[in-house]
């Protein structure tokens, strides 16, 4: 078993398991993780103006304001007709989607952009960091190469750390969390629910790629720096809402299970589990680290790698 041993998923009770610190890589729609991922579930209101719309493991949210709706995140290719389905079943309209976020430019969460942006005409904002990745259909990736492309999207505004994007009276702000891409873009905003507002986390993904060299990479020279930075922002971000861009990050199902049969407060609430998924997200990018500055030490020992 090498460093770069795939994170094992194991279906545990209908639901996925993330074991390990590396994660599988997005995949194709071919992939059976990615099918499995892909699967369509019911939407739902989550809390405030804050609905999902994504497939299992996949998320999309759709946030619903006077003046029309943002949609942030929009799975595979195969992922866009089943939000703009579940848009429709929820009762709201897809044309009333003016703008539309990402959280980062893999094919699993920006694979549906262009159809999305098709369909709703939407203007599409992003980082400038993950830019030229979008406007590549994802060619180019430090971690993947050429290997999981989608159809390319040019941003129409391009966002950086703390510029905010604002629509019927819901102010979105982008915090850049990079590593996991280079411009990996955390969402934050607030809810009213019950009387009183909370902060939104919408967690750009952490996870370091099987493969991904933190030491010493000519492909992201200081992405060991970005993700120890990601990692200052997530922990310095006021959060009462958890979310994020895949379902077992934030246990999704078993939140949605709890909510449907009458959870009180709100199961999607949950500051602590925000916190102990920035601690184990973190403890896993360290232990890779430590593993790959003791080896570089070993082959160069005139030449501590930090
Ligand atoms: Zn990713």
């Amino acid at each position: 078993m090498n460093r770069f041993a795939i994170g094992a998923l194991a279906l545990v009770a209908g639901s996925i398991a993330l074991l390990g610190g590396s994660v599988p890589a997005p995949g194709s729609q071919s992939d059976p993780d990615a099918r499995a991922w892909n699967q369509p579930v019911k939407p739902f209101h989550i809390i405030g103006n804050i609905y999902y719309v994504g497939a299992k493991e996949i998320s999309s949210f759709l946030i619903v304001t006077p003046r029309g709706d943002v949609v942030l995140n929009a799975g595979y290719v195969q992922t866009a007709p089943q939000i703009e389905a579940n848009i429709r079943s929820l009762g709201f309209h897809v044309a009333d989607v003016k703008i539309l976020l990402n959280s980062h430019a893999h094919l699993d969460h920006a694979g549906g952009l262009a159809e999305l942006k098709r369909v709703t005409g939407a203007r599409f904002y992003a980082s400038a960091a993950d830019a030229p990745l979008l406007e590549s259909g994802g060619r180019g990736d430090y971690a993947f190469g050429d290997k999981y492309t989608f159809p390319p999207i040019k941003p129409d505004r391009l966002l950086h750390d703390g510029d905010t994007v604002s629509l019927g009276g819901t102010t979105l702000t982008a915090r850049l969390t990079p590593g996991h891409t280079k411009g990996c873009t955390t969402w934050t905003m607030n809810v009213q629910a019950d009387g009183k507002q909370y902060p939104v986390v919408f967690a750009c993904s952490t996870s370091v790629l099987q493969g991904v060299r933190l030491v010493n990479n000519p492909l992201y020279p200081g992405i060991a720096r970005d993700y120890e930075r990601a990692f200052r922002v997530l922990r310095s971000l006021p959060c009462g809402v958890f979310l994020s861009d895949h379902g077992w990050m934030f246990h999704l199902d078993a939140k949605r299970q709890a909510l449907a049969s009458g959870a009180k407060p709100n199961p999607f609430i949950d500051p602590a589990g925000y916190r102990a998924y920035i601690e184990k997200s973190e403890a896993a990018f360290l232990k890779d680290l430590h593993q790959q500055e003791k080896e570089e030490a070993g082959q160069k020992p005139d030449h501590p790698s930090r």
